[in-house]
């Protein structure tokens, strides 16, 4: 397998946006500042320390984490709090007023993810979905238009079908390896968003993000990614050309399956279809809907972040290796995963990923009956929905995660089994995965 000789992170110093770290400026309903501890590095004050010029891992572990001034603390503290004192009315301390518009710990959680992603600003909330549809509300309106990958996770499908459709927001789902079909898809001066998920759940398809990035903007649309099956270290659509990033940090963010959560990060300058400015606009919906990511979850995302570079570089290790064993297995019959060769789209995730990932699918010989049974019968793989984590998962997508898009066109084969590759000892989840496909294929 090969990898991408890109392995630096693609951005350019100047885009993390730290300077201004994500002031709220002119956001309606939260006018926030950031607390004085963090004032002097914002405000740019030439002693302060810049962490532009650092990899990765440096600004996973510091970006928007100064120790704390008054004790020291290394690690943010969780600021479990809903409201804040005012010295006079109006006069408040850094900004901080009540919890929905900005807490503390989640402004350092939202200030490490818009470094790692080369964004402006970075928003959490309180699950993906929740982030995707605070997203979707800034940006849309009834009567707009918007094209939607034929396969995705099954929520949000549903989203668009279930909540955006009755609201008078049209959708065509266009199969997004395909570039052209993406553009078909388009309706001149209706098509307000394009949505890629890359790779995709569960079928590992690759999205080309720049060239979407071209057919969204030709159309006046923005192109979204969702980025929870690369993770931010694998991948940064920013950089490519998206608009926006949105993840599901239930998954390889928080890293742990100990929270829910979600993460928007925009662009900087990046103005909505109708000429306002995206972030802005992103920020007051945050505060205004209110699907804010709590303080405790917020500190757990942040603390899975801090080693998603060497989970990552984990993943990906084992995933090539059970590749590898499912492709030499008679009762495997197709293995998805964007790093074999025979990949449709290849050359393209080598192009714009660091790896090819931890998320492996592959369709059985026996049909339905034995990919259940498989899933039922691994000892260490553990039988669940989610991934990301640092267990590994196995889970049959047409029962389970996308059973919301059975007899749809979004529908997956009845003989798909996922696997959410865990950082276990590699030969001991071969071993287990083995004794079950030989039992039962
Ligand atoms: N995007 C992808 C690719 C997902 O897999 C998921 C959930 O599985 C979501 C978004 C939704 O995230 P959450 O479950 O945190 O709401």
């Amino acid at each position: 397998m090969r990898r991408s000789p890109t392995r630096g992170s693609g951005r350019s110093a100047s885009d993390f946006g730290l300077r201004d770290g994500g002031r709220r400026a002119g956001l309606e309903a939260a006018p926030v500042t950031h607390p004085p501890w963090r004032e002097p590095r914002l405000l740019g004050m030439p002693d302060s320390p810049s962490l532009d010029h650092l990899g990765f891992s440096s600004r996973a572990i510091h970006a928007g984490q100064e120790p704390d001034p008054t004790t020291g603390a290394v690690v943010p503290p969780i600021y479990q709090v809903s409201t804040y004192k005012q010295d006079g009315i109006g006069g408040l301390r850094g900004g901080y007023e009540y919890s929905r518009s900005a807490n503390p710990t989640r402004t350092a959680l939202e200030e490490c993810v818009a470094a790692l992603e080369g964004g402006h600003r970075g928003f959490a909330f309180a699950s993906g979905l929740a982030g995707q549809d605070t997203l979707l509300r800034s940006v849309l309106r009834p009567g707009d238009h918007v094209v939607v990958p034929s396969d995705a996770y099954g929520g949000t499908y549903r989203q668009f079908n279930k909540v955006f459709l009755p609201w008078g927001v049209e959708h065509d789902i266009a199969a997004i390896a395909d570039v052209d079909a993406v553009r078909a898809a388009i309706r001149p001066g209706q098509t307000k968003v394009v949505w890629v998920e890359t790779p995709t759940n569960p079928l590992l398809g690759i999205a080309d993000i720049s060239a979407l990035a071209d057919v969204a903007h030709d159309a006046g649309a923005l192109l979204v990614v969702d980025n929870t099956f690369a993770s931010s270290y694998l991948q940064q659509p920013l950089a490519l050309g998206a608009d926006v990033v949105t993840h599901s940090a239930t998954k390889y963010a928080g890293g742990h399956s100990d929270v829910v959560g979600g993460l928007v990060v925009t662009r900087a300058g990046v103005e909505t279809p109708r000429g306002e400015d995206l972030t802005e606009r992103v920020g007051f919906h945050q505060n205004a809907v209110g699907g804010v990511a709590g303080p405790f979850d917020s500190w757990l995302v942040l603390r899975g972040l801090k080693t998603l570079a060497v989970r990552m570089e984990r993943h990906c290790d084992n995933a090539e290796a059970i590749v590898e064993f499912l492709q030499g297995h008679p009762g495997v019959t197709k293995v998805y995963y964007p790093g074999l060769a025979e990949h449709p789209n290849h050359d393209v995730a080598a192009r714009q990923m660091k790896r090819f990932g931890g998320m492996i699918s592959f369709q059985v010989r026996g049909g339905e009956d034995v990919a259940t049974k498989v899933c039922a019968e691994t000892e260490l793989w553990t039988l669940g929905e989610s991934l990301g984590g640092v267990e590994a998962l196995i889970e049959h997508p047409g029962r389970m995660t996308h059973a919301s898009v059975a007899g749809t066109e979004l529908e997956v084969p009845s003989d798909l089994i996922r696997l959410s590759v865990g950082i276990e000892d590699v030969d001991d989840l071969i071993a287990d995965l083995k004794q079950a496909l030989d039992r039962l294929t």
